[in-house]
Parts: structure tokens; C-alpha cells; sequence
């Protein structure tokens, strides 16, 4: 590891916290825990550089942005080992991270100088102007399983706008968000205008939604913390942006292209371990090809190595969500070995035979256990991927693109891909429907997120 791109002189404070390998317990690193009033020189520190940031002229901060993306993808391959050392990703997948991380600082750079306005036509004759101004400071507040990319999908919005950040990362993968920090610095982003800080997450979630000086709070991770932020949030309307749990349902239909759909399920469940929010949760396969999609998907299934999840405690929940299916009548068609040596290690696991009564159907598993279900109509899908409270993605299959896009829009998701996985890029909406969230990030939605629409009618007369 890249020693010199994780440290950073950090505030002197009296308890630090360690970072440790989830592969083998090791100590990465040991890093500060900021007290309150630690916390709150870091709101004053953005709140200073977002006087400094937003004077700037769009197209100056485009170019700081710009070199902050070829930095990133010049120190590849450091980014990635960090990565892969404090969240046991497979590189290969951290590479693909620290490249789609990087395509939202680029592509927010292009659209800071695209922040345009509008006039509207007055019937008295004044001019009404349309301006787009930056929100002011904001919090972010991020989770592990994209140490990086969760980072510039907010930050990159944000300072692209004219709006500085104070992030709290999450405090399994905080070394990956500081090798981010170094890079920007580098760039030009300087002090107060992207700030850390590290600690106890409940006191500086209060922290960060109680200030009136920051404006905005956008937040990655589970819709039980969500709900607590928001709630704290209202207190003073504070903006937010919510992305939440998912339970994506993936529907395979008689006609879908087999091969095609075995390709994108394994990608879809198993990549990082089942440790995201938009991974194919429920299999829901229609019954004409059911037992064909079944020996298929077994048999690429037991091809696979996985990494090991975050920590034992995730372990732990995904067996018990597995141990309780089996009892409520689910049968497991394939569960590949454990590791008896690593904790953190959950083996990929098929279970058929999964209904809408089972905890499991309702639950983020957020491991790598294929559930399936089987059903007969169109209507049936709808119904069966509709029955969960979370919204965020779901996938359908079938070469019959009238059916498969009549079912994408009864779908209550925010995301649907047609005969595709891949659904999350710097250029599209990411975001959910119902407890999955609020807002959306990536594309020019994203960017929204960080203006406040303001009026201007001027009597020219
Ligand atoms: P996950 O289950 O994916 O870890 P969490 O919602 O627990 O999701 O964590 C996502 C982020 O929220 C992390 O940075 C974590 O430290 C932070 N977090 C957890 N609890 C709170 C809280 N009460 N207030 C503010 N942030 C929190």
C-alpha cells in the first residue's frame, strides 16, 4: 500500500480507531476520532472554503475537477490495493471502482460549466430571471462497500455546482476516502473545500444535521440510519438526498436468452459478495424456463470465488436469513464450501422454493444467496417485485421488449434494466422509490441536487 497516499495530518484528538483487514484481521491504520467541537471547526473550515470555492468561475473549478479525475485514474492501481485491503475487494473489482469512481469527477466537470439559468417571458413586462445557485456547504455521509466511488458521486456534484463538503466516510473503509483527499489537494481543491472527519457516526450525523451552516445532507446506506437522518434533518428542513436499501427483483420471462440472463444474474448477485444495493435480490423465474435457468445458473454459480464480506457481524446475519429460510420451507439447491479459517467469509448459496411470507423475500440479504422464486403471468412478476417496501433497482428479462417494457413501467423502482445489469454510470439517474430513497445521483439530476432555484423579476421600467 501507497503509504503516502493514506496519511494526512489530521486534527490532534485524545481516541483514535483502528482499520483492519476484513480478510484476516490485520491493522491497516489507526486514525483520529474528532470530538464535537472537532466536528464543528470542520463545518466552519467548509463554510469558509465555499466562500473561496463558489467565487470561483465555473469553468476555473471544471478544471480543478478535471485534474483531480486524471489524478485518480493515474494512481489506479495505489486506489485499488487500498481499496481491496480495507474492504477484501477483489482487485479486479477495485480497478473497475476506482475507474467508475473517477467518470463522475470528469463528467461533473464537463457539467459545472453547464450550470445555465433561464428568462421567462413576463406578462408586465419585466425580466424574469432563473438562476441556479449553489446549495452553500454540504455533509456527506458515506458506507463501505464503495469506499471511493460513493465518495465522488457526491462530492464531484457538489463541488462541480459551486458547494463545498464535509464528508464523513464510513469507519471500515476511511483510507480509500483519504487517498481521495491527498488527490484533491494535489488538484487544487484546497482546505474548506472538501474536509473529513472521523468518529462516532451518531453524534456526527447530529452534528452535521443540526447545523444550520450546512445546508444540505446527502447520505449513502441503510434505510434504518436514513430514516434517523432525515428525521433529525426536518428539525430545521434541512435538504437531503437518500440513497437507501434495495431488493431488486430480477424477472427472467419464458422467451429471455438464456445465456444472457446466466451472465448477468451471477454478475448482478455475486459481484462484491451480494455487498450492494442494487444486486439482484429475488430471483423471480417464469415457469416455462424455470428448470433450464436453474441447471444453467448452478452450474456458473459453482464457478465462482467470491470475496469475503465486511465483517463477521455480516456473516452472521446472512446465515441466519439462510438458516431461517430453511426453516420457513426454503431448499437449498447449492451452497458452496465455507472457510472455517475466515469469519468473514459466506459461501455463494442458491435457495429455491422461496415465497413472499418468508423473511428472507422481504430482507436486503447483502450476501452472496441467490433466492428463487417461481410464477406463472406477467402480472404475477409485477406483483411478486412490487411486494417489498425498498424501490431502488430491478432487472427484467425477455427477448419480447413489449412485454418486458410494459413491465418496467408498473415496476415501482427507480432503476430498471431491459436484458441488462449495468445500470449505474456518472450519465444516468441513480436513485429509489419508496423507503429507497430520495433524490437521485449521477447524471445532470444529480448535479440539481446541489442548486437552489431562485427567482429574480426586475422592474426595468
Ligand atoms: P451499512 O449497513 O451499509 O453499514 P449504515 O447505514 O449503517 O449502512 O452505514 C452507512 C454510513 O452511515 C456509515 O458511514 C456509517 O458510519 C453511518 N452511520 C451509521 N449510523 C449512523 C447514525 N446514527 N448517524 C449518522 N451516520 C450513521
Amino acid at each position: 500500500m501507497n503509504k503516502k497516499l493514506i496519511s494526512y495530518k489530521f486534527p490532534q484528538t485524545s481516541l483514535n480507531f483502528s482499520v483492519n483487514s476484513p480478510a484476516n484481521g490485520k491493522k491497516l491504520a489507526s486514525l483520529p476520532i474528532f470530538d464535537a467541537n472537532q466536528v464543528q471547526s470542520s463545518i466552519k473550515k467548509v463554510v469558509t472554503g465555499f466562500e473561496n470555492w463558489s467565487n470561483k468561475t465555473a469553468f476555473e473549478r471544471a478544471r480543478i475537477l478535471h485534474k483531480w479525475h486524471d489524478l485518480i485514474l493515474a494512481n489506479k492501481q495505489d486506489l485499488a490495493k487500498i481499496m481491496s485491503a480495507e474492504s477484501a475487494k477483489l482487485m479486479e473489482e477495485s480497478l473497475l471502482e476506482v475507474e467508475f469512481g473517477a467518470s463522475f469527477v470528469s463528467w461533473c466537470a464537463e457539467e459545472a460549466k453547464r450550470a445555465y439559468g433561464e428568462i421567462i417571458p413576463m406578462p408586465n413586462g419585466n425580466r424574469g430571471e432563473v438562476h441556479r445557485q449553489p446549495i452553500g456547504a454540504v455533509a456527506a455521509i458515506t458506507p463501505w462497500n464503495f469506499p471511493l466511488a460513493m465518495i465522488t458521486r457526491k462530492v464531484a456534484p457538489a463541488l462541480a455546482a459551486g458547494c463545498s463538503v464535509v464528508c464523513k466516510p464510513s469507519e471500515l473503509t476511511p483510507l480509500s476516502a483519504i487517498a481521495l483527499l491527498n488527490l484533491a489537494r494535489e488538484a487544487g481543491i484546497e482546505d474548506g473545500v472538501f474536509e473529513l472527519v472521523f468518529g462516532d457516526a451518531s453524534m456526527i450525523g447530529k452534528e452535521f444535521c443540526a447545523s444550520p451552516a450546512l445546508k444540505k445532507l446527502s447520505f449513502t446506506g441503510s434505510t434504518r440510519v436514513g430514516k434517523i437522518l432525515m428525521e433529525q434533518c426536518a428539525a430545521i428542513m434541512k435538504k437531503v438526498t437518500m440513497e437507501l436499501g434495495g431488493n431488486a427483483p430480477f424477472i427472467v420471462f419464458d422467451d429471455a436468452n438464456l445465456d444472457l440472463v446466466v451472465a448477468h444474474a451471477v454478475k448482478s448477485r455475486f459481484r462484491f459478495s451480494g455487498q450492494t444495493c442494487i444486486c439482484a435480490n429475488r430471483f423471480l423465474i417464469q415457469e416455462g424456463i424455470y428448470a433450464e435457468f436453474v441447471k444453467k445458473f448452478a452450474a456458473a454459480v459453482k464457478k465462482i470465488e467470491i470475496a469475503p464480506l465486511i465483517n463477521s457481524a455480516a456473516a452472521e446475519k446472512v446465515s441466519k436469513l439462510v438458516e431461517g429460510c430453511k426453516k420457513e420451507g426454503g431448499k437449498v439447491l447449492y451452497a458452496a464450501k465455507g472457510k472455517a479459517e475466515m469469519p468473514t467469509y459466506y459461501p455463494p448459496t442458491i435457495i429455491e422454493a422461496v415465497t413472499e411470507k418468508m423473511e428472507i423475500f422481504a430482507a436486503e440479504i447483502f450476501g452472496p444467496v441467490a433466492t428463487l422464486v417461481k410464477f406463472k403471468t406477467a402480472k404475477d412478476a409485477v406483483k411478486l417485485a412490487n411486494a417489498t417496501s425498498y424501490g431502488l433497482a430491478a432487472y427484467v428479462f425477455g427477448t419480447d421488449l413489449r412485454q418486458a417494457s410494459k413491465v418496467a413501467e408498473q415496476l415501482e423502482f427507480g432503476m430498471v434494466g431491459i436484458n441488462e445489469s449495468a445500470i449505474s454510470a456518472s450519465h444516468s439517474p441513480f436513485g429509489g422509490m419508496k423507503e429507497s430513497g430520495i433524490g437521485r445521483e449521477g447524471s445532470h439530476y444529480g448535479i440539481e441536487e446541489y442548486f437552489e432555484t431562485k427567482f429574480v423579476s426586475i422592474n426595468l421600467m
